[in-house]
């Protein structure tokens, strides 16, 4: 006998839950706690932790603590977005000769799936010890906006520590899922999903059991991290001025202030005013110097609002995308700790006109929502329910001079299959390049490439007689298969991205 589980692998905290029957139960892990943080520390000795007991030793042992690392996930060293996070990282980044990130801990060097592995790893055994049998098969859920690399890298994670993945779901989805099964109820419902890294914004219609994606929007790079951000940057701003010390670069003292300007965030949410309190952050000319700092809520809420406004710009597009107006909505669910914020409530409220749904624990839904859809591919779940996600960005391919024909439209139901038509463009032409991309601008350079691949040996011909038959799948998994076919040789081509 072995047991399945819905995991939702967070960027900050992950949680693990199992249907009892037809109950969903959220699995504590081996400290007791329903949540886990995502934190791998490497200890001397070559041991490593995982959890709460990790999380303690970020301060202590900042080089070889690891977390975030959703952030990193299928991510190139040298993108844009890496660019402006790396130096926020204690940890050593190096590149990876593909121009993947790796990760240097206590000598070592790690992918950034193999440090999500080891979490996997710990919440598997977490599983095991609770449910008392093996657990080798999971649903686990991404954010919408994943895009193809994420996905996979999420995949291999579980392979790395021999779990099976069912199936990998949005984790908006899975939490409207787990509020649908909850409820009962019939509507449209937009899901918020701000977490520790990223936002997501997906609006569905339940309907009898069937639960359809209209649209989902959002950014990998916007979430709870980023609040903290704002207070991290204004600690040390003040601090610079007071004593003319840059502590932006003594890696102890900034792990220090990370996690007090992470606790008052969250102590924010429920006292208007805390105390930032840290003696002997360093050493000044006169002796040991100290960060003491009193913050109200609404001091805090002004260093941050722009981003809660940036959320909402993301909604305005999914309904949009959806067709549908604010007022259309039947349920707003709120997920992610960040959500907590009574500033992002309260916004949040405002844009939808209405209060977000009561008694749902931000921390856990997603997770119930995954063991729920974990049941249900294995057939344990009595009732009907049926999940119609959709692609979160276009797919298509670049076309001569530097276009991009999209193939499967942003916000299509998968799993889904679209086959379309090309030619050549020079006589006798004997091969082609496919280079997929994905994205919304009609420029190719503006999208992101996924790959290249080449079909050869078309049978010498004028431009424009050949028929290469391009075709794009998208599997349950939002993973992306393109194949590319002569229709005159019947010779295929087909890469899995
Ligand atoms: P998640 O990825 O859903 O676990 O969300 C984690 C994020 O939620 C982190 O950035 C936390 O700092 C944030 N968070 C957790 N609890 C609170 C709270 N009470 N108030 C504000 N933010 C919170």
């Amino acid at each position: 006998m072995s047991a399945v589980i819905g995991i939702d692998l967070g960027t900050t905290y992950s949680c693990i839950a199992f249907m009892d029957g037809q109950t969903p139960v959220v699995i504590p892990n081996l400290e007791g706690n329903n949540t886990t943080p995502s934190v791998v520390s490497f200890i001397p000795g070559g041991q490593h932790l995982v959890g709460l007991p990790a999380l303690r030793q970020a301060i202590s042992n900042p080089y070889n603590t690891i977390y975030s690392v959703k952030r990193l996930i299928g991510k190139k060293f040298n993108s844009p977005e890496m660019e402006q996070l790396r130096d926020k990282f204690p940890y050593r980044m190096i590149e990876a000769p593909n121009g993947d990130i790796l990760i240097e801990a206590a000598g070592e060097i790690y992918t950034p799936q193999e440090i999500s592995a080891f979490v996997l790893a710990y919440l598997k055994q977490c599983a095991e010890n609770y449910l008392g049998t093996r657990v080798e098969e999971a649903v686990i859920t991404v954010p919408a906006y994943f895009n193809d690399h994420q996905r996979q890298a999420t995949k291999d994670s579980a392979s790395i520590c021999g779990l099976k993945v069912l199936r990998i779901i949005n984790e908006p989805t899975a939490a409207s899922l787990a509020y649908g099964f909850n409820t009962r109820k019939n509507g449209k419902v937009a899901v918020y999903d701000l977490g520790g890294g990223t936002f997501d914004i997906t609006v569905l219609e339940i309907h009898d059991g069937i639960f359809h994606v209209l649209s989902t929007s959002g950014d990998t790079f916007l979430g709870g991290d980023d609040f903290d951000n704002r207070l991290i940057g204004w600690l040390l701003e003040e601090f610079k001025k007071e004593h003319g010390i840059d502590l932006s670069q003594d890696k102890f003292a900034l792990q220090r202030i990370k996690e007090a300007a992470e606790k008052a965030k969250r102590e924010l949410s429920f006292t208007p005013e805390t105390e930032i309190n840290l003696p002997f952050i360093c050493s000044g000319p006169g002796g040991s110097l100290h960060i003491q700092k009193k913050i109200n809520r609404a001091f805090f809420e002004n260093l941050t609002r722009d981003l809660v406004e940036n959320t909402l710009t993301i909604c305005q597009k999914a309904l949009k995308d959806a067709g549908l107006s604010a007022s259309r909505l039947d349920e707003v669910i709120l997920v992610g700790g960040q959500t907590r914020m009574p500033l992002v409530r309260q916004m949040v409220a405002e844009f939808f006109g209405r209060q977000p749904a009561a008694r749902i624990n931000p921390d856990e839904i997603v997770a119930i929502g995954a063991a729920l859809q974990a049941n249900i591919i294995k057939g344990s779940t009595r009732d009907l329910v049926l999940l119609l996600d959709v692609t979160p960005f276009s797919l298509g391919i670049e076309t001569e001079n530097g276009g991009f024909q999209k193939i499967i439209e942003r916000n299509t139901t998968i799993p889904a299959r679209k086959t379309m038509a090309f030619t050549t463009v020079e006589n006798n032409q004997r091969r082609v390049r496919i280079h997929v991309l994905q994205g919304e601008s009609p420029k190719a350079a503006d999208n992101k490439s996924l790959a290249t691949f080449e079909l050869v040996g078309i049978d010498p011909a004028p431009a424009g007689v050949p028929q290469i038959d391009v075709t794009f799948e998208v599997d349950a998994d939002g993973l992306l298969r393109v194949s590319a076919r002569d229709v005159g040789t019947g010779r295929e081509q087909k890469v899995e991205i």
